[in-house]
């Protein structure tokens, strides 16, 4: 039946635009967020109604533009779009209760732009009843406005039987079908009106006037509410994207959480881990301090023990280093008065001693015949010719000294009689020892010795450095300066140097008259006895290179090795000089060619002067003729004031040496008659021509 009725106008308004309502990227973020919303896929019927809805709605809009009012489409048309809206009401409260059961926060309610409609029950189309209980069972709080209070036509009416819930839908379609077409066969199936019955006639018309009125109305309405469909989809989708983004940065949110929180369990699991290694360090640390406690405690009462034990001993030392000062101070002047009497004995003894040394004829030398020695005494020798004719014209050939030593006598034995004459170098007197004697009479031998069988002046080093450390005790100490020169032809040579150097000797500036010093010669300061052995080697060897197999220059020149004792105690302020020289004289016999006759001369020369010399002192004469040769002036300081000297006389055993070796033993005998003489205690005895010895006492 076609409707005599004027068309709606609200029909013609224009519709927005889909891409006003829903942009393509809107809804294709929507579609994406929706695959990420709740990792479900029960809500992608949301999007996929929504994309659906769009093409249908438009097609409807053009069908409402284009089409007549056509009240049926219309109506169908609606409803569809009424169920998919249901069905995305639907999806919207699965959605929720999704969101609900993660823990979201829940999407807003959708607010209806319309306003409720008062009482009146509710209208009566099949559809919107079917659409309004969707809605309630889809728990959207929305109600649907109702169109007016008119009373329902009753083709209408007559579907509006209850149905079960499950099957509102199905029979929602199937009914508003047949509504459709009840609306077209009601007419005719009631009881007929006859044509003739016009007023019956009017009310009908005017009935299904009422009736279609109030349907178009109806109808408007639900334009209307579809008109602002698109507006509340885009306000919910826009509600949607943003309570997505605020879910996305929530799930960001708890993301960087959970990464936090793994941090800090992982963390916590290390420092767990960390936590009982050192609870276990922690152990072993308190077992190890209890250790270390009772350790400590075992050391403290130790320490205790010993600082008592300490105060004692430093009670005990300061009683002992009182003694010992004072044992010190009884020990210096023992000292003093033991160099006193020392020097008693030493002047008692007389300050120029002469020794004689008779040496053995060595095994090459075994041909050789040799004089006939009687040794008196220890102190007395005589001298037989084996020429009868010599013996009878030189008589009886007896000498006296201080110790005669004969040829089985040894180095140690010499050396003995020469200690006390070093100890007293150390008290600060000048000593002078040197040996005269005729060449291969024995003095090197005597002063140097050989390697295995030291003489004087090793055996005097080695005392030196003991006597030197037994002093340090007392308090001194020393230094000792060495030089060593030799006098060749009355020139002096520095043996320590090759150079070739004016060398003189000077008297020293502000000192004793006595004192003489040897200028531009070598001075080493010495500081152990092997220092002092190497000095005395490297001038043995200068003195060899001087001398040549044509001119053997050892044998005449005279070697004097001078040691300085320098002596200084610290607490008493007291200074000791002392001196040594060690003196290997050039042989004393006659030339035998003219070749030497120089040498000779110079020899015999200082030879005789140093005989004036001690003689002249020995006689306590006003001038000691020390200047006279270059021998007597360097020894000036050894031979007087102070000194003490010591001369050995050395000579050959042999007859051949006979008048050579009593030319000496005159010699020394005449420096010895000019002392005190002073008891005898020993006496050896000679019982036969040769050297075979007896000892006897003699007061
Ligand atoms: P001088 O120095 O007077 O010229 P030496 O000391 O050179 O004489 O002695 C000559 C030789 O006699 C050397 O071979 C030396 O070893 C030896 N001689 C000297 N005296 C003794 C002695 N008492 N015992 C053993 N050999 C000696």
């Amino acid at each position: 039946m076609e409707s005599r009725l004027p068309k709606p106008t609200g029909l013609k308004r224009p519709m927005p635009s889909i891409k006003q309502i829903l942009p393509t990227d809107r809804i294709k973020a929507a579609t994406n967020a929706n695959s990420t919303y709740s990792g479900s896929t029960t809500i992608q019927p949301l999007t996929r109604d929504l994309q659906n809805i769009i093409p249908q709605t438009l097609k409807r809009q053009g069908q409402v533009r284009a089409a007549s009012p056509d009240p049926v489409k219309s109506t169908s048309a609606t409803n569809r779009a009424k169920l998919r809206r249901s069905r995305s009401a639907c999806d919207i409260s699965e959605m929720r209760q999704n969101l609900k059961r993660n823990g979201m926060p829940n999407l807003p309610t959708i607010p209806t732009k319309f306003p409720r409609r008062a009482a009146g029950p509710p209208t009566t189309t099949t559809s919107q009843t079917t659409a309004a209980r969707t809605v309630r069972a889809g728990s959207a709080p929305v109600k649907r406005p109702v169109a007016g209070s008119a009373p329902a036509p009753a083709s209408v009416t007559t579907s509006q039987r209850p149905l079960p819930r499950t099957a509102a839908a199905t029979a929602t379609t199937n009914k508003s079908k047949s509504s459709a077409s009840a609306a077209g066969g009601a007419a005719s199936a009631p009881k007929r009106i006859a044509p003739y019955d016009f007023k019956a006639r009017f009310h009908d018309l005017l009935e299904k006037h009422k009736a279609l009125k109030t349907k178009y109305e109806k109808q408007v309405d639900d334009m209307g509410e579809l008109e602002s469909l698109p507006m509340q989809l885009e306000e919910t989708q826009a509600k949607l994207i943003e309570t997505e983004s605020t879910l996305k940065h929530a799930q960001t949110d708890n993301e960087c959480l959970q990464r936090q929180v793994k941090q800090q369990t992982e963390k916590i699991e290390m420092i767990t881990s960390t936590l009982g290694e050192t609870r276990l360090e922690l152990q072993e640390l308190k077992v190890t301090h209890q250790d270390i406690k009772s350790e400590h405690e075992f050391l403290s009462t130790e320490v205790q023990h010993l600082r008592r034990r300490n105060e004692e001993l430093i009670r005990s030392n300061e009683q002992l280093a009182a003694e010992l000062n004072t044992c010190r101070e009884q020990l210096f002047q023992s000292n003093i008065e033991r160099k006193e009497l020392h020097n008693v004995v030493m002047d008692l003894r007389g300050n120029i001693r002469v020794f004689c040394r008779v040496r053995p004829p060595l095994e090459s030398e075994a041909g050789r015949l040799m004089c006939n020695w009687i040794y008196h005494d220890e102190a007395t020798v005589e001298l037989q010719s084996l020429d009868a004719q010599a013996k009878s014209k030189m008589g009886q050939q007896i000498f006296n000294f201080d110790q005669v030593f004969h040829p089985n006598s040894n180095q140690i034995h010499i050396f003995e009689m020469v200690a006390p004459l070093i100890q007293s170098a150390l008290d600060g007197y000048n000593i002078c020892i040197f040996a005269y004697g005729q060449t291969g009479s024995g003095k090197t031998y005597t002063m140097d010795g050989v390697p295995d069988n030291v003489g004087v002046i090793p055996r005097t080093v080695d005392l030196l450095f003991d006597s030197i450390r037994n002093y340090r005790n007392l308090g001194w100490e020393y230094v000792i300066k060495a030089t060593f020169l030799e006098i060749y032809n009355e020139v002096l040579y520095d043996l320590l140097s090759n150079d070739q150097k004016e060398m003189e000797i000077r008297m020293a500036k502000n000192c004793n008259k006595n004192e003489i010093y040897v200028s531009n010669i070598t001075e080493e300061t010495v500081t152990d006895p092997n220092h002092l052995r190497q000095l005395m080697e490297l001038a043995k060897m200068n003195r060899a290179t001087a001398s040549t197999v044509g001119n053997e220059r050892s044998s005449r020149s005279h070697a004097v090795t001078k040691l300085e004792l320098i002596g200084h105690h610290a607490e008493k302020q007291e200074t000791s000089i002392g001196s040594i020289n060690l003196v290997d004289l050039a042989g004393s016999e006659s030339p035998k060619t003219s070749i030497r006759m120089t040498e000779t001369k110079n020899i015999n020369r200082s030879l005789s002067e140093l005989t004036n010399v001690i003689l002249a002192l020995l006689q306590k004469q006003d001038h000691i003729p020390y200047r006279n040769s270059k021998l007597t002036h360097l020894l000036m300081p050894a031979l007087g004031g102070n000194s003490k000297t010591l001369m050995f006389i050395n000579v050959s055993p042999f007859q051949d040496c006979f008048q050579e070796s009593v030319k000496s033993l005159r010699f020394a005998a005449s420096v010895n008659s000019c002392k005190v003489a002073k008891a005898k205690r020993n006496r050896f005895v000679n019982n036969s021509n040769n050297s075979s010895i007896n000892s006897s006492s003699e007061k």
